[in-house]
């Protein structure tokens, strides 16, 4: 096949370790900045250039498209789209994933497990969007975070107020959402390829911090996931209709809860933490899916 690796970087772990497996499989692969790319948008005369050159036909796109290009990057992912070439992750999903409101929306709505949460902008009446999601102890969250930045354990009720109320000054949008307390500094990335979760890690927050992100010093190790939690990951990347998907989940008192899925899951943690080759993995995927892409084309 050839295919198109969409990044911005092609010096990051997951970049280089997807042009890795594809080469071990025998596969054409390149690199694409899609900030770089500019596109003819004509009827009969879809194309994309790239450096001065109109980019030949690819087989697949593999998506890695970082969320600080979520718009541009999607422009040109459904220009491959258009143009018939099979694309990993579709803009549309990506897009439902990225907008992390809508994604708890429609998650709660196909009935998948979530931390009881509210959102708002600038409640009328602080105490009321407490008691709405069971009161203190809370986590409070910036909707732009990530990382863990933006993510504050409120764990009474004046200090949630405080925090609302601060996070309001900002003009931020934010999450209010149950502490899950029993999932002690612990969370679990599930990643998901078609209709498996291939690799699994437990990720655990350091000493006196609840949040577990590798940033905020929290280790990652190998984790034996049961059947519901399983079905749970699987469900949450088909709601959003993401073939490759990264779904973080906290094991709570009501069995597993979704905290968040990402259309564009990192492989370095995953891969040491599981001992898995997740991007051979992919790799196969694409390779089944692409062939039953060009025999349905072939028959239409
Ligand atoms: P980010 O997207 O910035 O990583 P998250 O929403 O994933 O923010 O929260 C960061 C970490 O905080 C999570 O990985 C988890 O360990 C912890 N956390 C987040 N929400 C909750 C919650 N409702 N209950 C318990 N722990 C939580
Ligand atoms: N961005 C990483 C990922 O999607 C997570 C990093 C972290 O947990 O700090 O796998």
């Amino acid at each position: 096949m050839k295919i198109a690796l969409l990044s911005r970087n092609a010096e990051l772990y997951s970049t280089k370790r997807l042009v890795e497996a594809a080469e071990a499989r025998g596969h054409q692969i390149e690199v694409i900045d899609p900030i770089l790319c500019y596109m003819n948008i004509n009827h009969n005369a879809l194309s994309i250039h790239y450096k001065g050159e109109e980019l030949s036909a690819f087989d697949a796109i593999i998506p890695r498209i970082g969320a600080s290009i979520t718009f541009y990057g999607s422009a040109v992912l459904r220009q491959f789209e258009m143009m018939n070439v099979y694309c990993l992750n579709n803009a549309a999903a990506i897009g439902r994933a990225r907008d992390k409101l809508n994604s708890l929306q429609l998650l709660a709505r196909d009935g998948i497990g979530l931390p009881i949460t509210g959102f708002a902008d600038k409640p009328g009446d602080i105490p009321d969007l407490i008691e709405m999601v069971g009161g203190a102890p809370l986590v409070i969250k910036l909707l732009e975070g990530t990382q863990g930045i933006g993510v504050v354990l409120a764990e009474t009720r004046t200090a949630a107020e405080s925090v609302i109320e601060a996070f309001m000054g900002l003009n931020a949008n934010i999450l209010v959402q149950e502490y899950i307390r029993e999932a002690k500094g612990a969370d679990i990335r599930c990643f998901v390829v078609g209709n498996k979760v291939v690799a699994a890690m437990k990720r655990q927050a350091k000493e006196g911090e609840f949040r577990s992100n590798l940033h905020r010093g929290g280790t990652a190790s190998k984790v034996r996931l049961s059947k519901e939690e399983r079905q749970t990951a699987l469900k949450a990347a088909r709601c959003m209709g993401l073939n490759v998907a990264g779904v973080d989940i906290l094991r709570s008192n009501q069995g597993p809860v979704v905290m968040e899925v990402n259309s564009s899951p990192g492989l370095e943690g995953i891969e040491a933490a599981s001992e898995i080759d997740v991007a051979d993995t992919i790799v196969q995927y694409l390779e089944q899916q692409v062939s039953r892409h060009q025999s349905k084309q072939r028959r239409t």
